[in-house]
């Protein structure tokens, strides 16, 4: 139903029950905020949002109060700028004021408040915050130094995640985030997925930074630095150069990464690709033993952790093939010598990720052999954005370039992985190859695809129906893993990746993006897919000449040692 309210002497038109915040936003009148987020009840805590409605007693946080036929509202008046100006300068009063050496300088939102209300003095003074960096994770850097508790990264791991890894610990002025028991955050049940990192106005939370090892690396001459960037990185980077979400700037990429001096590039979709082989022939062989089904997918890191430290029984039903990055990783520190000449011994391996949990995936244990690393070193969207930037390199002055052979040839199949649903549609396309029957007429899925937290397919495939389950954002699993204990789960496969929406919204992607951007991101990776000549990973001629020419075929003892891990229980403080 539709209602009148008056606003700043106007009248616009309102949803009933709708908050005074997005009704405004609906007739393009922003009010800022620093603790509501989209999708998420508003709680009005940081006062931000307030408003003036008449007749009320005091301010109305905006975020939280719905409208009422003929409300009148002063969203801007000399009380209101007020109210959120003294809200500024109190977060001004203690903060560490190093705007000049932080990470998040120009894409801070607390800084770019204080600019929006004109702070330019300060008039409140306050002890200055001083916590010691917590540096303990492989992945994320928490400042509490620079935390201005508005609760948005709590939400986002209790609420999006069902973690729970961090919260509001201690009282008054002594509140901080912390984690149980305040512990460093490696201790705590944290997954690295970099989630926390996407909300967080300020830069109390960001990713380790890799650039300082990798520029020691590219001039180091006894090392040859190789690079693989993931599938959704082609889509996103685009971003962190004023460029509009949805843009694929692949090409731009390889051209990129050999100006700054990486040796060869690799596109992370060629393992991709293998990764669906060998996860296609593990469902198959499950399928007929009626052994560990569902299977569960293992490409997200984020995702794996999760389970070995909070479902370590259903650790039987996570698919043991690798993810693409390990996948390419081993590749290229094992075969890769063989047919390139280059010493095993100086190769340097860099992988660019769009997830802050590849940083953790790439130095655990299992991901090494003989105690040398698959991948030296991850680097996130961001910080190759960094990176080009460092290097003062002009995205629009260069052309592109493809990337270098034999691991830079892809199926648009293995590009898919990028999105919540790519995996799943992947290993489908390549489930009758791999069984022996006959290619269903369909190669697209659209009932896997969308930005719904849980998506399903039924396809059969030869003379067995398969059932397919798709899920982002991880609380939204937790109604399936409770199935499968209980032994009432009727899927076959489940895909699972931490991350809303999946890689193109992980956690080392341009930071304040929404869903508009999220949507752009998912359909420019669709219509890669639609403009592919080879859209089956087992029709990629690059895989096919290495399963021919090193690994004896599908599935062999050499495939197991190089494409092949095992996970296992972990303990965390809860
Ligand atoms: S990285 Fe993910 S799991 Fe860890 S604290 Fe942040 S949101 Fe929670
Ligand atoms: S760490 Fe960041 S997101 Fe979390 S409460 Fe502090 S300022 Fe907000």
């Amino acid at each position: 139903m539709i209602v009148k309210i008056e606003v700043n002497s106007k009248v616009i038109k309102a949803q009933k029950g709708e908050t005074i915040m997005s009704a405004l936003k609906a007739n393009g009148i922003k009010i800022p905020s620093i603790c509501s987020m989209k999708d998420f009840t508003p709680t009005g805590a940081c006062r931000m949002c307030v408003v003036e409605v008449e007749g009320s007693q005091g301010l109305v946080p905006s975020c939280s109060q719905p409208v009422n036929e003929w409300m009148k509202i002063k969203t801007h008046s000399p009380q209101v700028i007020k109210a959120r100006k003294t809200i500024v300068e109190l977060l001004l009063s203690n903060h560490p004021d190093d705007c000049l050496y932080c990470v998040r300088n120009g894409s801070c939102e607390l800084q770019a408040l204080a600019e929006e209300l004109n702070v330019r003095e300060r008039r409140i003074m306050g002890r200055k915050n001083k916590y010691k960096l917590d540096h303990s994770s492989p992945s994320i850097v928490r400042d509490p130094s620079k935390c201005i508790l508005c609760g948005r990264c709590v939400r986002v791991c209790d609420e999006k995640l069902s973690v729970f890894a961090i919260d509001f610990v201690n009282r008054g002025n002594r509140t901080i985030i912390g984690t149980a028991y305040n512990k460093d955050l490696n201790f705590s049940s944290c997954i690295n997925c970099g989630q926390c990192i996407m909300v967080c106005p300020t830069a109390a939370l960001f990713e380790k930074d890799s650039l300082p090892e990798l520029e020691d690396a590219l001039h180091n001459p006894e090392k040859t630095v190789l690079v693989q960037y993931a599938p959704s990185v082609g889509v996103t980077l685009a971003e962190e150069f004023g460029v509009k979400p949805g843009k694929d700037i692949s090409g731009l990429i390889n051209a990129v990464l050999k100006k700054i001096g990486f040796e060869r590039i690799f596109d992370t979709s060629f393992a991709a690709d293998i990764s669906v082989m060998e996860m296609t022939s593990e469902l198959l062989a499950r399928k007929n033993k009626k052994e560990n089904m569902p299977l569960l997918t293992s490409c997200c890191p984020a995702w794996v952790k999760y389970v070995e430290q909070l479902y370590p029984d259903l650790l039987p039903f996570l698919s043991n093939t690798k993810s693409p990055q390990q996948i390419l990783g081993s590749v290229l520190k094992s075969y890769y010598p063989e047919i390139s000449g280059i010493a095993a011994g100086s190769i340097y391996s860099v992988a660019v990720a769009p997830c802050t949990a590849k940083k953790f995936e790439a130095q655990r244990e299992e991901m090494t052999k003989k105690g040398i690393s698959e991948v030296d070193l991850v680097l996130t969207t961001r910080e190759l954005a960094k990176l080009i930037k460092l290097y003062g390199i002009d995205m629009n002055q260069i052309e592109p370039e493809i990337a270098d052979d034999p691991y830079g040839m892809r199926s648009s199949a293995g590009k898919l992985f990028g999105v919540s649903g790519g995996v799943t549609e992947a290993v489908i396309r390549t489930m009758p190859h791999v069984s022996g029957a006959r290619e269903p007429s369909r190669v697209k899925y659209q009932e896997l695809r969308g930005g719904k937290g849980k998506k399903e397919a039924e396809i059969r495939i030869g003379k067995t129906t398969y059932r397919f389950a798709v899920v982002s954002g991880l609380s939204n699993v937790l109604p399936l893993l409770e199935d499968i204990k209980a032994g009432k789960c009727e899927y076959d496969f489940v895909e699972v990746m931490a991350c809303m929406g999946g890689c193109i919204n992980g956690g080392g992607q341009p930071v304040g993006s929404d869903e508009n951007a999220v949507k752009a991101r998912m359909k420019a990776l669709y219509s890669i897919d639609e403009r592919e000549i080879i859209r089956f990973s087992h029709k990629n001629p690059k895989v096919n000449e290495l399963y021919n020419n090193h690994l004896g075929g599908l599935p062999g003892e050499k495939c197991k040692s190089l494409f092949h891990t095992t996970y296992s229980a972990r303990k965390v403080l809860l």
